[in-house]
């Protein structure tokens, strides 16, 4: 607290970080079962143990009271949640927002993409690893590559800002369909950018034997198109290419090969309230005791985020080679 009785609208670690980016898990489940993501028996958090969507709405409203501006809603999947789009709506309302996002597998989106766009989301991201429909339920173990065309066709109707796939390539896998998918985003106008697989909890295989560079995709890419470096940023980890001619940015999220942590601007929380400093280290503070045992007080809740700065940690530590993964934790509970 400050001598005036006040907090600091500003949240900046020890290594003179500020962060202004949440990105807040809604649900821990998912209606898809993505192979690099999920093991093909998940167990998920009873409802209880999850945050109601007014404990999601009042935390977010005070980040943004202390600074952030961006706010990213994911998952799991987040629009399978019950009454997802009343949190978006209340979201959206908040005045010191600059930006609210969501990152989807778009199964959902034919219905909803209309309403999001009006709650307020501006940007949207769309995980899409496959064209071929057979491949795409392979990796997703049930997903229907028809249903999330359709999405992506209803979120351009809908005109949000900006429309991005996320495609992350896995060798022997689907690494053969980084042209493919780069001609699909330039052909749609779309941006579309490759994450490399990451280690984040204990899936079926071994992370080291799909690991792709983004060094090798953009070789790959490459050969076909003119990608010219851009400065760009939209706030994450991502580093932006230009193809001329076209709407189509090309970014690479490459967490082994280009460590992006010096940069870090965010947090994450998961469904259970838990607010991870780093998405690759254990480091957090759980703030649904807080929240439930103070619910018409927000200064607990205040004080331990602004007290969590000091613990963010310098950077991930990601390696391929090791037997068991860097973190436990999977992407769909931390939130991707
Ligand atoms: N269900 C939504 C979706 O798939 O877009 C949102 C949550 S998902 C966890 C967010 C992003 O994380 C997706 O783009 C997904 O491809 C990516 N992801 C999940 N597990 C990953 C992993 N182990 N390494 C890299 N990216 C991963
Ligand atoms: Fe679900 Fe997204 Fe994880 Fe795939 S990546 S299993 S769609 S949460």
């Amino acid at each position: 607290m400050q001598d005036n009785g006040t907090y600091p609208n500003t949240l900046i670690d020890g290594f003179g970080r500020k962060v202004d980016y949440i990105r807040l898990s809604i649900t821990d489940r998912c209606d898809f079962r993505c192979v690099y993501c999920m093991s093909e028996d998940m167990t998920f958090l009873p409802r209880n143990e999850v945050l109601s969507l007014e404990e999601c709405a009042r935390l977010v409203k005070i980040f943004v009271s202390l600074g952030v501006s961006k706010v990213r809603i994911t998952g799991g999947e987040p629009l399978v949640r019950k009454n997802a789009l009343w949190l978006f709506k209340e979201i959206g309302q908040l005045s010191g927002l600059r930006e609210l996002v969501t990152t989807t597998n778009g199964s959902q989106l034919e219905q909803q993409a209309e309403a999001l766009k009006t709650a307020g989301v501006r940007r949207i991201n769309i995980s899409l690893d496959s064209l071929d429909a057979e491949r795409f339920r392979k990796i997703t173990r049930v997903g229907d590559l028809d249903k999330v065309l359709r999405g992506i066709a209803a979120a351009k109707l809908a005109g949000f800002h900006n429309i991005k796939l996320n495609s992350v390539l896995m060798k022997g896998v689907n690494d053969d369909e980084a042209l493919p998918l780069l001609a699909f985003a330039v052909d749609q106008g779309i941006d579309i950018s490759f994450i490399e697989e990451m280690p984040l909890g204990d899936v079926d295989h071994t992370r080291d034997s799909t690991y792709v560079s983004n060094e090798a995709t953009l070789k790959l890419l490459q050969t076909r198109y003119e990608l010219i470096s851009s400065a760009e940023t939209t706030g994450g980890p991502a580093r932006y290419w230009r193809i001329p001619n076209t709407n189509t940015k090309v970014g690479f999220i490459s967490p082994h090969s280009h460590n992006f942590c010096e940069s870090c601007n965010r947090v994450r929380i998961t469904c259970k309230g838990e607010l991870y400093l780093c998405l690759g280290q254990e480091d957090k503070v759980d703030l649904m005791p807080l929240l439930r045992e103070f619910p018409d007080d927000d200064r607990p809740l205040i004080e331990a985020i602004i007290g969590s700065m000091r613990i963010k940690p310098k950077g991930h530590d990601f390696d391929l080679k090791r037997a068991a993964p860097a973190v436990i934790r999977f992407m769909s509970h931390t939130g991707g």
